[in-house]
């Protein structure tokens, strides 16, 4: 039987269930990775569930998003991480040593394996060919202890690529147009797999960024073939002995393609505040920018640090553009200076920031109030860059040089040639002496807890008879930024529940606390793509502490939903999208929580009167996991069965 490489990658990883699509199959992992933001809990899962060491090949944890140490909280986080890393046989990759996404593609990630991360933007390691997931942290804690990672088998798209980019147009150009062809719903349930002789035009960093922002389609994954490219770009990380040949046989099925020709691309923005509201840039000329960012994992290579620096060198930015630039890595930083290119920065007036994700999570970097942000990250949702009214578009690093120098978006057109950048130095520096590797045996090492990690909660089952009050009604493509935004006083709370729940909605509804505060159950009722944005399970952890049991929504986002799962809160859809109009706020619903099976259609009652039919998409393991009140409580109880 012929397959493409989704299949041929998942039947190697199969542990359970059958590869049709729809199905729920379980994944051998091979390995996890975790940021801080989202790692410590993940490792507090992880000790509670009693397994004394890691049982991937490989599991990485990283400190990229809380770097900046204010206070107490991020460096009692970063030291906790350090000594559990150290107990359980994990790889630690201390702050300011770059970001997750782009260390894991340089250091770590194997072609053809299955990686699960506690990051949205795992997906960037299928530009090297590996199977990579983002998921909750408490899944990751699972594949950690050895447990399947369970997917929905997912519809396989073909995304053809002919021709050869051109001009200025990059490899954020090529996603940015995926983006406003399917917009950031077209992806869910589906994994891109890239194939077509435009292949190997592209670099494994430019693959790379790619499959980063297919996390904005919501796919499960994107994936590129392990090629010659493959194999160069691993040798230049002296890593070529993890290298395999990986493509898609001849004549593979896909569920369906689509077909883009790289050498029609033009530098493209994405608009505020949803990366599929994408224009040409040069629609934009003349609009003025008040700032710049460079970095992030979409955008942060060698290349195009390089890229933005030969524009930049010689040059000076607009005095009334701030100008940041983050590089991924360390690596990329030391690639940057050994070729003379970090003065030229510093000269041009730009800002060289930590290697970390920075303004990306709203650590420092937040525009002017009302300002035009032109980033090369992936996501511009509204308040995500910490100013409340900022306006963000998502461009390539070619593009935000060009506004740094201008002080406004710029017709490509009236540049001359863009410039040519190699993928690589002839020599790449190795930075593996900077990841702390743990001893053989950790059994010895005492795991430091700082007094802003509080120990895990053990939810309540799920009443058999529910009755709960709508906390609130939300729009459409709620975000989990919305649900738990982010930012440095709130994310250093974050191992930290009962702390950090008391900020949840704040931005959107400075009520909603109170309100939860005074039931003992809640519902939240929401429209369409609830949850969408990071994987971030505190969205669906902390809600829950504060009583929410259900959310009733239109449509749920992939992630968020499997999150509201593993906490032990009812995903449920609204069987006619017009009842959404019943569940208003303070309307207390009521549901028999017996009725409930897989796919099975039930009613809630609204104030013991009307009834409004929700369904599920529940797996029965699901449904147990959610009786149970959550996924901790549903792997203690099968130990003990
Ligand atoms: Fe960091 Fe931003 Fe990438 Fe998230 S999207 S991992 S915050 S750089």
């Amino acid at each position: 039987m012929t397959m493409n490489l989704t299949q041929k990658i998942i039947a190697a990883h199969l542990v359970s269930g059958e590869m049709t699509q729809g199905a729920e199959i379980g994944l051998r992992i091979d390995q996890t990775l975790t940021q801080d933001a989202t790692g410590t809990m993940a490792y507090l899962q992880f000790e509670a569930m009693g397994v004394d060491r890691v049982r991937t090949d490989l599991s990485v944890s990283y400190v990229d998003h809380n770097t900046l140490q204010m206070g107490f909280r991020n460096p009692d986080d970063h030291r906790f991480l350090r000594t559990v890393a150290q107990k359980y046989g994990i790889v630690y990759s201390p702050a300011g040593t770059g970001i997750c996404h782009q260390l894991h593609l340089e250091n770590f990630a194997v072609p053809g394996s299955t990686l699960v991360g506690s990051d949205s933007h795992t997906p960037t390691a299928g530009g090297i060919g590996a199977l990579a997931m983002g998921a909750g942290g408490l899944s990751v804690a699972l594949a950690m202890a050895g447990e399947p990672y369970f997917i929905t088998m997912p519809r396989v798209v073909k995304v053809r690529l002919e021709g050869r980019l051109k001009g200025w147009a990059t490899a954020k150009d090529v996603i940015l147009h995926l983006l406003g062809l399917l917009t950031v719903k077209g992806g869910v349930g589906k994994v891109f797999e890239y194939a077509g002789p435009g292949v190997e035009t592209l670099s494994v960093p430019e693959r790379a960024t790619i499959t980063n922002m297919g996390a904005e389609l919501g796919a499960t994954t994107s994936v590129f073939p392990s090629d010659e490219r493959t194999r160069d770009f691993l040798k230049a990380m002296g890593r070529a002995d993890v290298w395999k040949p990986l493509a898609a046989d001849d004549g593979a099925q896909y569920d369906e393609e689509v077909v883009i020709d790289l050498s029609a691309l033009q530098p493209l923005a994405a608009q505020p505040h949803m990366p599929d509201r994408v224009v040409p840039v040069a629609s934009l000329d003349g609009l003025k920018v008040d700032q710049v960012a460079i970095g992030s994992c979409t955008n942060s290579s060698y290349a195009d640090l390089k890229g933005a620096v030969s524009l930049l060198a010689g040059n000076r930015v607009c005095a009334g553009t701030d100008t940041l630039v983050s590089p991924g890595s360390k690596q990329v930083l030391k690639m940057l200076a050994r070729e003379g290119l970090v003065e030229p920065l510093l000269d041009s007036g730009a800002r060289l920031l930590e290697c970390s994700c920075g303004p990306c999570i709203g650590m420092g970097g937040s525009p002017v109030s009302g300002g035009v942000s032109a980033r090369t990250f992936n996501r511009n949702f509204e308040g995500r860059s910490g100013t409340k009214d900022g306006q963000v578009y998502l461009v390539s690093p070619l593009t935000a040089a060009m506004a740094a120098l201008r002080g406004c978006f710029t017709d490509p057109a009236t540049w001359g040639e863009a410039p040519a950048v190699a993928d690589l130095p002839a020599e790449v520096p190795s930075i593996a002496d900077l990841f702390a590797y743990p001893p053989q045996d950790g059994a010895g090492t005492e795991v430091v807890y700082g007094p802003n990690i509080v120990a895990l909660e053990r939810f309540e089952p799920l009443p058999e008879q529910l009755q709960a009050g709508v906390l609130i009604r939300l729009g459409d493509d709620i975000t989990t930024d919305h649900i738990m935004p982010a930012g440095a006083e709130i994310t250093s709370l974050r191992s930290n529940v009962p702390a950090i729940a008391r900020h949840v909605f704040g931005r959107v509804d400075e009520d909603f606390v109170t309100r939860a505060d005074a039931l003992e159950n809640g519902v939240i009722v929401a429209g369409e793509n609830y949850g969408q944005g990071s994987s971030r399970e505190h969205a669906a952890l902390a809600p829950r502490h504060l009583g929410v049991r259900a959310v009733i929504a239109k449509s749920l986002a992939r992630i968020h939903r499997a999150n509201l799962v593993n906490f032990g809160i009812l995903p449920l859809i609204l069987e006619d999208k017009a009842d959404y109009a019943q569940l208003e706020q303070g309307c207390t619903v009521t549901l028999d929580t017996t009725l409930l099976a897989p796919g099975a259609v039930v009613q809630v009652t609204v104030d013991g009167g009307a009834a409004v039919a929700v369904r599920n998409d529940l797996t029965a393991k699901e449904l147990d996991i959610i009786r149970a009140g959550g996924l901790l409580n549903y792997v203690r109880l099968s130990k003990t069965a």
